[in-house]
């Protein structure tokens, strides 16, 4: 069975990647400077599937020194030109949907179905929505009596993005659609644990873009970030990752002034009020449970829920959660995968460690999932926890794994005083069949977004981003192009001659 398995799934990663990969600068495959290689691992079944650049400064640099120059060239391009290209690199997307969906699952281990329902399509929405945005590049005007005003949104220069392992195709594209919209160079560091979908991407679309316009550089964070990110040519960072990170990213930022858009981590409220609808309640919170194996920035990862309905709540939930199917990411019918990498499987593991230390009461799962077949592969068991402080670690941090705690409330005030008693914002879900509290409490909220009676309800061109340590600047919207511009403000004088200010009588 093992062997079986193993087999077919090195047929597919043969079928869909190259043993090894090169970095992407100026339109060209190259090899880095150190000569070193990173393993990319399967999370399904242990085994390294690829070889990817072990990169360092010296090729940070020369995929800087490439978008530099092509900038000039590429800033000057038409509205049209680049609507144009964005649009075919969706439509290339969009005609092997499948493959890159298979390629995501290869790579990071989460379910076919999520990779084909919704990170290729979101990653193609993002691409179609920054087409349509070219055109609407423009500066205001404002009236005065004495001058004509008006205001340039011109491109920043190289952008460098540096983006996380849990979506990375999404991620990607939410920097890559607004820096070429708006006529930005760009150098991308995905993350070295999942970066082949991205790269494969990169074949795909590489032939519509001249040299340097996007460039790919793999590495290790520490070893390609700092001197991607204080390159004097670098104009602007886009990141993606951990709040620890971005905290050294800003420093590196601080060398050059230059600015920074941070879509950082969360520990989002999902609130189930008394009059809830209590099966749509479940369902949203096991979802977002199990999405992506908990791997996502704005899960609900504190489940409120009124005391007047816990025990009914607790009890579904439970039975949904345990009867989710876990195995074979590939395999249409599983519900959850691997994490996405042995990092990933310890650090949520401590976390099982740590909660009945705490106080708390693992009342499912809490331990390595056996999947037979894939005895080598990250999987964890869907994990409840109950008997919770909303002051506890387990409360406050970040697990990024299948983990939701449960913890009962009594009135809005004192839920959302907890939903607001943390280091994050970013996401938020609220479960209610009375309007004027949906709105009330959906204010009250500190976070980036809030779903009212359904979790996860992504809607295009809606700002995505932080508030407090999530982070900041938005992403996915028309707002978000200007991260990407700088505003010059050209003020043209009506009147003639000089003012006469040195020509009064003494
Ligand atoms: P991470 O911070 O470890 O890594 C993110 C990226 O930064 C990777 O490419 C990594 O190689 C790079 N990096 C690491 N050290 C660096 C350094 N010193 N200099 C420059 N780059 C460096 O985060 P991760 O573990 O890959 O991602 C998970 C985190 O990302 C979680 O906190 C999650 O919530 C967050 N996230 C946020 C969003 C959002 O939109 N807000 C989306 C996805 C993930």
């Amino acid at each position: 069975m093992k062997m079986e398995a193993t087999s077919a799934f090195a047929e597919l990663e043969r079928k869909y990647f190259q043993p090894e990969y090169g970095h992407f600068i100026n339109g060209e495959w190259v090899q880095g400077d150190s000569g070193k290689r990173l393993p990319v691992y399967n999370p399904t079944t242990g085994t390294v599937i690829s070889y990817i650049q072990a990169g360092n400064g010296k090729d940070a640099d020369r995929a800087v020194a490439a978008a530099h120059a092509a900038f000039p060239k590429w800033s000057r391009t038409s509205a049209g030109e680049r609507q144009a290209i964005l649009m075919e690199m969706a439509r290339r997307m969009k005609a092997r949907l499948n493959d890159f969906a298979m390629m995501e699952t290869l790579d990071n281990g989460k379910t076919i179905v999520e990779s084909t329902y919704f990170d290729i399509p979101a990653s193609i929405g993002m691409l179609e929505f920054y087409a349509g945005t070219p055109f609407h590049i423009n500066g205001e005007t404002v009236d005065h009596p004495d001058a004509i005003t008006y205001v340039h949104r011109e491109p920043l220069g190289v952008i460098a993005a540096i983006t996380p392992w849990n979506i990375q195709l999404f991620a990607m594209m939410l920097k890559l659609g607004p820096a070429l919209a708006t006529g930005n160079t760009l150098v991308l560091k995905p993350a070295e644990s999942t970066c082949l979908a991205t790269l494969e991407f990169v074949k795909e679309i590489s032939s519509l873009l001249p040299p340097g316009v996007f460039n790919v550089v793999t590495g290790l964070g520490p070893d390609v970030g700092e001197a991607l990110v204080t390159n004097p040519l670098v104009r602007k960072v886009a990141f993606t990752g951990s709040r620890p990170t971005a905290r050294k990213i800003m420093c590196y930022a601080s060398a050059n002034i230059i600015p920074q858009t941070m879509e950082l981590g969360g520990k989002s409220a999902n609130i189930v009020c008394e009059d809830a609808d209590i099966e749509a309640a479940v369902e949203g919170a096991v979802l977002s449970t199990i999405f992506n194996k908990g791997e996502v920035c704005i899960a609900g990862t504190r489940t409120f829920v009124h005391e007047k309905i816990y025990d009914r709540f607790l009890d579904r939930f439970h039975t949904v959660l345990k009867g989710i199917r876990q195995g074979d990411p590939t395999n249409p019918a599983t519900q959850l995968g691997p994490q996405a990498s042995q990092i990933q499987l310890d650090r949520v593991s401590a976390y099982f460690d740590l909660a009945p230390q705490e106080g708390a009461t693992t009342l499912l799962g809490g331990r390595r999932a056996k999947i037979a077949g894939f005895e080598n592969g990250f999987f964890l068991e869907p994990t409840i926890f109950t008997g919770v402080h909303n002051k506890m670690r387990i409360a406050q941090e970040e697990i990024f794994g299948p983990v939701t705690c449960v913890i009962p409330f009594k009135t809005d005030d004192e839920v959302v005083a907890m939903a607001n008693d943390s280091i994050y914002g970013l996401g938020g879900g609220l479960w209610t069949s009375n309007l004027g509290r949906a709105h009330r409490m959906a204010r009250e909220i500190k976070t980036g977004t809030i779903w009212v009676n359904r979790y996860y309800n992504f809607v295009p061109g809606l700002p995505l981003g932080g508030y407090k340590e999530s982070g900041f600047g938005r992403e996915g919207a028309l707002e978000t192009l200007q991260h990407y511009t700088i505003a010059k403000a050209v003020v043209i004088n009506l009147n003639e001659g000089p003012l006469g200010v040195f020509n009064q009588p003494q």
